[in-house]
């Protein structure tokens, strides 16, 4: 599904990432973890589009990742991901919206009816079908993550990328998020991408855990590479086991 080849992203004379070369596969769900400034969120940015690579490629379905108003990827992060002046339903609706162009505000009668009520039914496949009204700040944290789940995949991305979603969530409330996920994740095919702090939770949810160094900068030998990602753990679980 997605394929990096011989990667690099520099800031200046700053190697973020080195020679990542890595494929992930359709319906797969990868964890990546890795200390503070590993270069973990620049990865989701390349694969959202959102950045370039200095050197190589990204490949979406073998062609280039092409960036606008591309339905393919959905994103949440820790938090900020919803809007403060949008109701629950008014957020997902936005996940219908690209930069390029409004969508909505040109939707009228019953395409527009059609398309409430598929934000509806999105409410409730994560659990918030009571607060379709309620704006975030009436919200608890684990809430706004459901929202903010709901308002990525209204436009049925097949890849969501999770940037610590569950970082700011207490113990209990991440087990009802990883078990949302994870149903989300089987019913609808997702290919997921996430970055967690939390090993536990890497190992527990995915089928495979990428684990990025920070580039040990080695003046004496500045022709030895390694490559970013040091370890890559493919593990048993898939998509179709029991729950
Ligand atoms: P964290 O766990 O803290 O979120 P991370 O693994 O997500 O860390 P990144 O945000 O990908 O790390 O950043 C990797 C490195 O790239 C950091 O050292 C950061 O300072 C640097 N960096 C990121 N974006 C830019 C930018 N636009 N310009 C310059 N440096 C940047
Ligand atoms: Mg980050």
């Amino acid at each position: 599904l997605l394929s990096l080849h011989d990667v690099w992203v520099e800031y200046g004379d700053k190697i973020v990432l080195e020679r990542v070369s890595l494929d992930i596969a359709a319906r797969s769900f990868v964890s990546v973890v890795g200390p503070s400034g590993a270069g973990k969120s620049t990865f989701l940015r390349l694969i959202l589009g959102q950045e370039a690579p200095t050197r190589g490629e990204v490949l979406l379905d073998g062609k280039p990742l092409r960036r606008e108003c591309d339905a393919d990827r959905g994103v949440v992060f820790q938090r900020y991901s919803v809007f403060p002046h949008l109701t629950a339903l008014q957020n997902v609706m936005f996940g219908r919206e690209c930069e390029q162009a409004p969508v909505t505000g040109r939707l009228f009668g019953s395409r527009r009816r059609a398309a409430i009520a598929e934000a509806e039914a999105m409410l409730e496949a994560v659990g918030l079908e009571h607060s379709r009204h309620v704006y975030p700040a009436q919200m608890s944290g684990g809430m706004q993550q459901r929202l903010a789940i709901a308002q990525a995949l209204i436009k049925h991305p097949r890849i969501l990328l999770l940037d610590e979603p569950f970082g700011a969530l207490d113990p209990g409330i991440r087990l009802d998020m990883h078990a949302l996920v994870t149903r989300l994740w089987r019913e609808r095919g997702l290919t997921i991408v996430m970055v967690t702090h939390d090993i536990r939770e890497a190992f527990k949810l995915s089928t495979r855990v990428l684990a990025f160094d920070k580039r040990r900068h080695d003046p004496h030998a500045p022709h030895r590479f390694g490559s970013t990602a040091t370890y890559d753990v493919p593990l048993d679980r898939k998509a179709d086991d029991a729950a």
